[in-house]
């Protein structure tokens, strides 16, 4: 499909690089925008995170690509997302209205429901009653009956359980867990029985999050079983098993995301270009069933669309959170640092024992010095990095976090009676702040 001599197969140039490193950001810019907001405090850079859009675009120049809004789903990036041309791919109820409030269509919009509450499906189903263009992809006959029940018959996936995984944690990897999807051995039954009463579109797998060039043959294998059974939902008569069963005719075949970010410095970058072609080559020819007889003018016939949906990729590296220095502690072992950041800020290093670069902006040419970088939190897990060498950290000294955009804002909480911190977007040269800092009002606003 993509010739190799083209442009479009080189993905990453000097303009749009593969990744943003921590330490390609503006300092000074960074210094400012704490000087003036305080901290903690997000920043998320709009123009990457159309340059990472960018790139997906041409990596998979014949795929839809859905931005899964779980990772970063702030209004300002969303609206970014949707003008860049990727379609959504939301978790809740709370997601659907929030990037039907961003604008995206009815027809780029996807649901995934897992184990819905009866209060998302109520609410999917009235977006459907406006946006009949609306999909949504379930993981269980239950919530297909479910559906049902609410007058649906609309567009559906039918999420399947590939029985591989991939992951940089095992409380990501989704794939090979029982909670996610229908059981690989019996998805085309529970697609074929959908077909009678939905309109299916499409099948569904995603394995997990992080995967890396060290972990292609995973996906792969993820794909190929996708594609094998996307051909037997298509063409029966030529599955062995199948035989006499009525062709589904698949407008796509969804094979997840997790692409992979390199959180660690020196840690390669994904090749794009690379996941792109080992996708399209595992997933083969899934011929549109019902077009499968016939061909298109140029004497093709029709094939499914292949979808992809990254979530981390789109906005990881367009976000660091800033942080102050308020105390240093000489121990035995080496400097503790305490910051005004904690764990309620950022959660993936307590909670995935997640790595992310920290530099300190304030540093200068002081020599380093390894230090732990630690939050406000009475939790041990509050700590953002151990034997880290910093620019010896003092009192006052800015610091920034790397490669923040992603599962950052978006995991945040109030534990502690800690207020959430307020967010930056940067575009176009332009700071303007996108989420205020909590206040402590805003800590017991819900209380009766
Ligand atoms: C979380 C999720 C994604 C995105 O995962 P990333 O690692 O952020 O790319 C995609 N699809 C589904 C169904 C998800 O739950």
């Amino acid at each position: 499909m993509s010739d190799p001599t083209s442009e479009a197969a080189s993905t990453a140039t000097d303009e749009n690089p593969s990744v943003r490193r921590l330490a390609d950001w503006d300092a000074d810019r960074l210094q400012a925008l704490a000087s003036e907001h305080d901290t903690p405090l997000y920043v998320v850079d709009l123009d990457r995170v159309r340059e990472n859009c960018a790139r997906l675009r041409d990596a998979f120049p014949d795929a839809d690509v859905r931005y899964a809004v779980k990772a970063h789903t702030g209004q300002a990036v969303l609206e970014t997302v949707r003008e860049a041309g990727l379609d959504a791919e939301c978790a809740s109820a709370g997601e659907l209205d929030r990037v039907l409030a961003a604008g995206f269509p009815g027809d780029r919009v996807h649901y995934t429901a897992v184990n819905p509450p009866a209060r998302d499906l109520d609410y999917a189903v009235s977006a459907w009653n406006e946006e009949p263009g609306l999909t949504i992809t379930v993981g269980a006959a239950d919530t297909l009956d479910r559906l049902a029940e609410r007058g649906y018959d609309g567009r559906v996936c039918v999420r399947v359980n590939p029985g591989v995984g991939a992951g940089h944690h095992e409380k990501v990897r989704t794939g090979a867990d029982v909670k996610f999807g229908v059981p690989y051995d019996r998805a085309a039954q529970v697609v074929r029985e959908a077909d009678e009463r939905f309109d299916v579109v499409g099948i569904h797998a995603h394995a997990g999050s992080g995967i890396d060039a060290g972990q292609l043959d995973s996906h792969r294998e993820l794909v190929s079983r996708m594609g094998e059974l996307a051909r037997s939902l298509a063409t029966p008569d030529e599955a062995g098993d199948a035989t006499g069963a009525d062709p589904v005719d698949l407008e796509y075949v969804d094979v997840g995301g997790g692409f992979g970010v390199p959180y660690e410095e020196d840690a390669p970058p994904l090749d794009l270009q690379d996941v792109a072609e080992a996708t399209r080559s595992a997933l083969g020819r899934v011929p549109r069933a019902d077009t499968a007889a016939d061909a298109d003018a140029d004497g093709a016939p029709t094939e499914a669309t292949l979808a992809v949906e990254p979530g981390r990729y789109v906005v990881a590296d367009a976000g660091v959170l800033l942080t102050t220095v308020n105390t240093t502690k000489p121990t035995a072992e080496e400097t503790v640092v305490g910051v005004d950041a904690g764990m309620t800020d950022l959660l993936r290093p307590a909670m995935y024992d997640a790595y992310h670069p920290i530099r300190n902006l304030s540093g200068g040419d002081r020599e380093e010095t390894p230090v732990t970088v630690a939050g406000p939190i009475c939790e041990s897990a509050d700590v953002f990095g151990t034997k880290r060498p910093l620019a010896q950290p003092e009192r006052g000294d800015l610091l920034a976090i790397g490669i923040a955009g992603a599962y950052g804002y978006e995991m945040a909480s109030q534990y502690n009676s800690r207020p959430r911190p307020a967010e930056v977007a940067l575009e176009d040269g332009d700071a303007r702040v996108v989420r205020r800092r909590e206040t402590l009002d805003d800590l017991t606003r819900v209380e009766r």
